[in-house]
C-alpha cells in the first residue's frame, strides 16, 4: 500500500512556548493594572464606581442601572392601568412551573363587579421564592400578560415563610402595567 510521508512543520522556540500569546495576555493584564491604580478602571465607566479595582463595591454600587433589558429577576403580578388585576386564575403558570413554586386558589369575580365578564380571579396566589428558579416559563405561558419577570433581584427572606410571596406582595412588587389586554378589555 502506497503512503506519503508528511514532514512536520518546523516551529520556533517562541511558538513552542506560546510566547506571543503569553505576552499579549500580560500586556492586557498590565493595562488593567495601570488603569486601576490611576483610578480609571472599567468599574468607573461601567458601574459608576471609584475606578480603583474592577470589583464592584456592593451594596454601595449596584448592577441595577446596568442590567440588560432581557434580565430576569423575580416574578411579579401586575394590575392593568384601569386597576383590574389581570390574572384570571387560569392556573396555566402553576401547571407549567417546573419548580412547582406557584400555588393558586381560584375564585369568582362577584356578579356586581364591573369586571364580572372576566368571571375568575385569584383568591390567593403564592410564589415560593425559595423554589423559584427564575426560568420565566410562567411569563411565557400567561395568556393575560398578568405575570412578569421583573428586574428585581434583592430578596433577603429571614425565614421560609418570608420566602413565600403572597398575592398582596406580588402586586406590591409588580404594580401597574401600561397597555391593554384586549381579551378582557371592557371597552371592546
Ligand atoms: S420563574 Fe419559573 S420557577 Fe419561577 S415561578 Fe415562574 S415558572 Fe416557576
Ligand atoms: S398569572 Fe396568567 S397564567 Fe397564571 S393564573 Fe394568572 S392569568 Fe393564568
Amino acid at each position: 500500500m502506497a503512503f506519503k510521508t508528511i514532514k512536520r512543520p518546523k516551529i520556533s522556540i517562541g511558538e513552542r512556548f506560546y510566547l506571543k500569546a503569553l505576552l499579549g495576555g500580560l500586556v492586557i493584564t498590565m493595562k488593567h493594572l495601570v488603569l486601576s491604580i490611576i483610578g480609571k478602571s472599567r468599574s468607573k465607566k461601567e458601574l459608576g464606581g471609584s475606578g480603583i479595582g474592577v470589583t464592584m463595591q456592593y451594596p454601595e454600587y449596584r448592577w441595577d442601572k446596568h442590567l440588560p433589558e432581557y434580565y430576569r429577576g423575580y416574578p411579579v403580578l401586575v394590575k392593568g392601568e384601569d386597576g383590574r388585576e389581570r390574572c384570571v386564575s387560569c392556573q396555566l403558570c402553576e401547571f407549567i412551573c417546573p419548580a412547582r413554586a406557584i400555588t393558586i386558589k381560584p375564585g369568582e369575580v362577584p356578579a356586581d363587579s364591573q369586571w364580572n365578564k372576566v368571571e375568575k380571579a385569584p383568591v390567593e396566589f403564592e410564589i415560593d421564592m425559595l423554589r423559584c428558579i427564575y426560568c420565566g416559563m410562567c411569563q411565557e405561558a400567561c395568556p393575560e400578560q398578568a405575570i412578569f419577570m421583573s428586574q428585581g433581584y434583592l430578596l433577603t427572606p429571614t425565614d421560609k415563610k418570608a420566602g413565600v410571596h403572597n398575592k398582596a406582595k406580588l402586586y406590591e412588587l409588580g404594580g401597574t402595567k401600561q397597555g391593554l389586554v384586549n381579551k378582557w378589555n371592557a371597552y371592546k
